[in-house]
């Protein structure tokens, strides 16, 4: 197994480095043997245990043939799933069983890293990413960001599965604006809005940025005279911006001040650039690697500076148990990475155990599912604070 090629110029590294030592990125060493061929393993097995994992309802051609008519055109469906119909109507079994719902299903949550050329482990071409969201819309998924799934507002047309796409580290190829102040439609961001333009998928993605941190094209996508403006822009436009520590730190080894101050720092720099009320919700954890306990991530303090991450994203593990079920673990959300077929895979996952994909009812006010549910998704919780339609 060899390295990306592009590997040993990859380095993250805090700016303050007499204190602070180089950080390695963690496509490069972290990942290294033992890793990669976890990763490997894992790609294989997730044939496997995608197969198992999933269940394609062919939510695009499905959700228009038995949905509501209101929910058919693409533009309407962004808005008019969350309150329109669906609320003043309550949600029934029959309806429920109309659209095929099951919001105790697994979700999947993929995980990018550069987008570029050319492909590698860690870097998606713009073609590449092009042909992910076909492919996605195509298989009836409609993206959500993380902290949506973690609080539960899953607001996506009915017979639509949810999917999170995350980008780690900030990198130019990401977000870039083009010297006439137009984005990079090469970038991923360009991509996605012309994804939503052409109807069928929203601005939603979470991007895990990095602050201070040698290359300083890692910074906030790079362009340094334009990183609060892209932070603004990415949220007013409805993606999310969160955590990835100020320097991409090792939280299993960093000292617990280090840790706090990162966490703090962080998530004040970002609601700082972004502005408004704009809390940051959730992280990525550098490296995959976890602090002792899992508190630190959930809330502390430093000089003044508080922060509250409800939820954060491992490096690999799968598609997650729905937000509704006991086997969710908001700062344990595994993720699929995104590098050959494993995309693809996931899909054909699903379609070959439908019955363990989440398929929205289209009305976020009702969770909706089957009576009888696979054994793989684990027990619904008890106490949803709304009501749970069975059919
Ligand atoms: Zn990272």
């Amino acid at each position: 197994m060899s390295l990306p090629d592009t590997c040993p110029s990859e380095r993250l590294g805090g700016s303050g480095a007499a204190e602070k030592p180089w950080v390695w990125y963690h496509s490069c060493t972290m990942l290294r043997y033992d890793k990669i061929v976890r990763l490997t393993a894992f790609a294989f097995a997730c044939g496997a245990i995608a197969g198992l994992a999933g269940g394609l309802v062919f939510g695009g051609g499905r959700d228009t043939a038995t949905a509501s008519d209101t929910r058919t055109e693409p533009g309407a469906a962004i808005t008019a799933a969350p309150g329109s119909g669906a609320a003043s109507s309550p949600m029934t079994a029959q309806v429920a069983q109309e659209i095929g719902a099951n919001e105790f299903g697994l979700v999947p949550v993929l995980e990018y890293h550069k987008i570029g050329t050319p492909e590698s482990q860690w870097t998606r071409t713009p073609a590449n990413f092009r042909k992910d969201l076909e492919l996605l819309k195509g298989a009836g998924f409609y993206p959500i960001n993380l902290t949506d799934l973690e609080s539960g507002a899953i607001e996506i047309p009915a017979g639509k599965s949810p999917v999170v796409l995350t980008f780690d580290d900030s990198s130019p190829g990401q977000f870039r604006m083009l010297d006439d102040g137009s984005v990079d439609p090469d970038s991923a961001v360009g991509i996605m809005q012309q994804a939503v333009k052409s109807g069928d998928w929203a601005p939603k993605a979470s991007f895990y940025v990095l602050l201070d941190v040698r290359p300083d094209d890692n910074v906030i996508f790079g362009q340094p005279d334009a990183q609060t403006q892209k932070l603004r822009d990415l949220v007013s436009w409805g993606y999310e911006v969160g955590g990835h520590t100020v320097t991409h730190l090792n939280l299993k080894k960093a000292s617990l001040e280090e840790s706090r101050k990162q966490l703090a720092v962080a998530a004040a720099t970002i609601e700082k650039y972004v502005g408004g009320s704009y809390k940051v919700r959730t992280m990525s954890v550098p490296f995959g690697e976890y602090p002792k306990d899992d508190s630190l991530l959930a809330s502390g303090e430093y000089d003044g500076m508080t922060y509250a991450y409800k939820a954060a994203v491992e490096v690999s593990g799968g598609s997650t148990p729905s937000p509704f079920t006991a086997g969710f673990r908001p700062l344990h959300i595994p993720r699929i990475q995104v590098t050959g077929s494993a995309l693809q895979d996931m899909i054909d996952g699903f379609i070959s155990s439908p019955e363990l994909r989440y398929v929205s009812d289209g009305d976020p006010t009702a969770i909706s599912a089957p009576k009888v549910l696979a054994e793989k998704l684990g027990e619904p919780l008890s106490d949803l604070g709304r009501p749970v339609v069975r059919y």
